[in-house]
């Protein structure tokens, strides 16, 4: 280790449940080197994103705090709050970090590429030219075939980590690597041999199959239970293809006999809706299809690994890692809204709720794409919602005053409202989710 201080890898698989990964449960061979990972890492079970789709959740991840406290979110879509992210944290620290993203959310527009020197969200000047050639084959591709392939991108995204590991890391300082990839976000269009190791579609019935949230939430395109469940194996065949080349990463580092002096983290940002609730793909509400992910932390030099299944939150990564790295910075640690993962293993002492926050959607889109449902999208989903979730219950705060309620022990999949029925259930959990909010400092953008 560099200055007795480990190197820090993180990967996030957008949109990505974890029945997509065979540790979580998917089938089995699904994901070969995150299982083998998670063989020797802590496995969280129930982890808890801060929100309902990327941007503000890589916001409350970088920041270990929740969108009305950091300010970004749709409504606000810039980070620029004083306090500061992982990798302004870490940069001060001594870590060299760098930061690959084939998501353009993650870069300089929406102020996550704070403290990455190095931020590169694929854009044409920022990749290496073997990685130009790939990514001119992927639009030809496109354009010959007009079936979009993300597989370019994957192969560009562990090319680009790879080579800044190689000749750009500055080896005298330990690293903060972050991977973030698109593979698993929808359209879901995995490579071919993929795609029929896990579902008997042809290419021409894969894209029959609508992928886009505007037409399915709007009743113009109408989804069959089996249009879902191939939807959902195609997210598994997308995850194999990510699996295999975050192979390369993984034996790269353990090649250079750098494993075991790095904390890997392999995480969703959210998940996806794929058709529960009336809904597809991610955003426009906070059930757990959206809010339980994946969150696997193996430890340098680790060889056994341990599930937790107690809830616990992707906010509390960054107080994670610091407490790892021996970072000391009370004046950050003050701030933070999460706590330290292992510190909760060690002690039993979990966080009883968890908070996910979901503010207004940005409604261009849905004006342009399905002008005629927009009358029925500001009734239902023009609103903010705060979840506030306990081990068993979920109170769904509503700005539109519909809140909601469920049992998660007895109802998982959160159908039955249980608002009316429970109300005094439904005023403890509110005035819980008032405490909270009364706790801190709200940025200057809140509802
Ligand atoms: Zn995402």
């Amino acid at each position: 280790m560099r200055n007795g201080r480990p190197n820090i890898l993180i990967t996030v698989l957008d949109s990505t449940r974890p029945s997509l990964l065979s540790c979580y449960g998917g089938p089995p061979s699904n994901t070969p080197n995150i299982d083998r990972l998670a063989e020797q890492a802590y496995v969280f079970e129930t982890a808890i994103a801060p929100s309902a789709h990327t941007w503000p959740v890589t916001a409350s991840v970088f920041t270990g705090m929740l969108p009305s406290k950091h300010g970004g979110h749709d409504e606000h879509p810039l980070l620029d709050s004083p306090y500061p992210t992982m990798a302004e944290v870490f940069s001060q620290a001594g870590y060299d970090t760098a930061s690959f993203a084939d998501e353009s959310y993650i870069g300089p527009k929406t102020g996550l590429d704070r403290g990455f020197p190095v931020a590169s969200n694929l854009r044409w000047h920022q990749v290496t030219l073997r990685n130009r050639l790939l990514k001119l084959i992927g639009r030809a591709h496109r354009e010959l075939t007009r079936a979009y392939q993300k597989t370019f991108e994957t192969r560009v995204l562990i090319g680009e980590a790879l080579y800044w590991l190689k000749r750009r890391w500055d080896r005298r300082r330990p690293f903060l690597l972050y991977v973030h990839t698109d593979e698993t976000h929808m359209p879901l269009l995995p490579p071919a041999q993929f795609r029929r190791r896990f579902t008997s579609l042809s290419a021409r019935q894969k894209r029959a199959i609508n992928q886009d949230k505007h037409f399915f939430v709007s009743g113009i395109a109408r989804m069959s239970d089996e249009d879902f469940r191939n939807l959902h194996e195609l997210g598994r065949a997308e995850a194999a293809f990510f699996d295999e080349w975050f192979g390369k990463l993984l034996r790269y580092l353990d090649h250079q006999d750098m494993l075991d002096d790095t904390i890997v983290v392999v995480m969703g940002d959210h998940g996806d809706n794929y058709g529960e609730h009336g809904l597809l793909r991610h955003g426009l509400c906070l059930y757990d299809t959206l809010l339980r992910v994946p969150l696997i932390l193996r430890l340098p030099g680790a060889r056994a690994g341990a599930r937790i299944r107690p809830m616990v939150q992707t906010v509390d990564l960054l107080p994670t890692l610091m407490s790892l790295a021996s970072i000391s910075a009370p004046e950050v640690s003050a701030e933070l809204q999460g706590s330290d993962l292992l510190e909760q293993v060690r002690t039993g002492c979990y966080s009883d709720f968890a908070i996910s926050e979901s503010y207004r959607p940005v409604s261009g889109p849905w004006e342009q794409i399905v002008p005629q449902f927009m009358p029925e999208f500001r009734a239902k989903y023009d609103r903010v919602l705060r979840s506030y979730r306990t081990n068993t219950h979920k109170f769904l705060w509503s700005s539109n005053d519909r809140h909601e309620l469920y049992d998660l022990v007895r109802d998982p999949r959160e159908e039955c409202n249980l608002i009316d029925a429970e109300p005094q259930l439904a005023c403890e959990l509110h005035d819980g989710l008032n405490r909270w909010l009364e706790s801190f400092s709200h940025a200057r953008v809140t509802v």
